[in-house]
């Protein structure tokens, strides 16, 4: 008789979804004739999931995104499988593929050697600026809003480094806090209080949206008084002791800014694993199919920012996360029963243009599926409030894996035959 944990490592968006599939779904359908019991462990060094969607606007302005919409304990949400389910605060600093035990350093200062059976890594990613990753605590986070949002109150000059869906949000939010609406007809506004410069290293913002978005949401950001640099690198930005920052730019010019904002790209949080095991932009290297880190050892997977296999986002997890659960469950069972169930199940990414962006409290741009989406669509689902009416509790509390995502392995018997040609 054996307990086999399956051990996660992260407690976000990905970490938190493998948690409740693995206790919905997995669990009750894996082996106990050998009296083989089942456990989840999770460690994560927050013990509240936070809705970094809403980073934006939760950065700017408490009053718009107060923190109690944008923290939400995790342990509670697992009340359910309370018997199966362990909460560990900390950190992974170490994993041994070969004694299968992740060492972790708990909130408390304590080193624990944490075994599994199965591993799933769910660490996901890191901003260069402090205002879109927690962490450590949530407490820690909204003192760093509360500072920031001091010094957004006397800022006359705010740069913005970086052109993606993050700086564009950031920057709309900022230019609308500090600017005031403009008119229902109004370009751009009467008496700004603040420059705002918005700075892409591309030709145009958003890459994964095409070009005429781009020229919307430039426009949308004009009406609140951003404007955006194109075609320019960030190369160096400084901060001096008066708290203002210099940043050198590709083009050889020099600006200086009250408040930068980095938003220039993440980092995946990778740092406590094996060097063998990542690919050549750090992030952790898995067969792009089946999500298993085959460098890892046996019944290791990766879900969510941190894969190789993915350019990133929630909407991806929700077609990654069953896959590598159908590929754990797979394994568990060969591994209590001595026979795999069936073949493994592959993952296929949706590349089409999909990204909602939205451009202050009022307007936004995006394409769901290929389709360009209005200003008001893009507000409707996003921009009010960041998602979080729909999707912030179902997220945690596991709703939005309720059931679980269907498969039918393919029918061996066609498939040779589809073989013989
Ligand atoms: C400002 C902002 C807005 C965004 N808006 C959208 C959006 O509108 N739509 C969308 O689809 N995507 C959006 N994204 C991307 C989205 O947030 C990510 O896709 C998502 O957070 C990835 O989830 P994850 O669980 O893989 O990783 P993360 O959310 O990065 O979480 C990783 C977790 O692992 C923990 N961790 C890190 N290191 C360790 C360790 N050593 N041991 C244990 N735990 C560890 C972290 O603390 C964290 O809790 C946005 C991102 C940002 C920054």
């Amino acid at each position: 008789m054996s307990t086999h944990n399956i051990l996660i490592l992260g407690g976000s968006f990905a970490g938190i979804g493998a948690a409740h599939y693995a206790l919905k779904h997995t669990i009750p359908q894996l082996p106990t004739k050998d009296g083989s019991t089942y456990t989840v462990t999770m460690v994560n060094p927050s013990k509240d999931f936070y809705w970094r969607i809403a980073g934006p606007r939760a950065a700017v302005s408490k009053q718009l995104m107060p923190s109690s919409k944008l923290f939400y304990p995790i342990e509670p949400a697992f009340a359910y499988a309370k018997d199966k389910f362990t909460f560990v605060q900390g950190s992974a600093t170490a994993v041994d593929a070969a004694t299968q035990s992740v060492t972790v350093l708990t909130i408390t200062g304590e080193q624990k050697q944490i075994s599994y059976t199965a591993l799933i890594i769910a660490t996901g990613v890191s901003t260069p600026s402090p205002l879109f990753t927690q962490t450590t605590t949530a407490d820690d986070l909204i003192i760093t809003y509360e500072t920031f949002q001091k010094s957004l109150a006397n800022a006359k000059t705010i740069v913005v480094g970086g052109g993606g869906p993050v700086g564009v949000e950031v920057a709309g939010e900022i230019a609308e806090h500090l600017n005031g609406k403009p008119g229902f007809m109004a370009s751009a506004p009467k008496d700004p209080k603040a420059k705002v410069t918005l700075i892409s290293a591309d030709k145009k913002m958003l890459p994964i949206l095409r070009e005429d978005i781009s020229k919307q949401a430039a426009k949308f950001l004009k009406r609140l008084g951003c404007d955006v640099l194109y075609n320019t690198k960030i190369v160096a930005a400084r901060q001096a002791e008066s708290g203002k920052t210099t940043i050198q730019l590709s083009d050889g010019n020099t600006v200086e800014a009250d408040i930068y904002v980095d938003a220039t790209g993440t980092r995946p949080n990778t740092s406590f694993l094996p060097a063998e095991w990542l690919d050549n932009r750090n992030r952790v290297d898995c067969n792009g199919k089946t999500l298993r880190v085959e460098k890892a050892g046996p019944r290791v997977y990766v879900v969510g920012d941190v894969g190789s296999y993915t350019r990133g986002g929630v909407m991806d997890q929700a077609d990654a996360l069953p896959v590598a659960m159908t590929n754990l469950k797979t394994d568990l069972i060969a591994l209590v029963d001595g026979k795999a169930p069936g073949p493994d199940r592959h993952y296929e990414a949706n590349l089409s243009e999909q990204q909602i962006v939205p451009i202050g409290t009022g307007k936004g741009v995006g394409a769901f599926g290929g389709n360009k989406l209005p200003s008001v669509m893009v507000w409707a689902i996003k921009g009010r409030d960041y998602m979080i009416g729909q999707l912030a509790v179902p997220t945690v509390n596991g709703d939005s894996y309720k059931k679980e995502k269907k498969w039918t392995p393919p029918n061996p018997a066609m498939k040779a035959g589809l073989s013989k040609g």
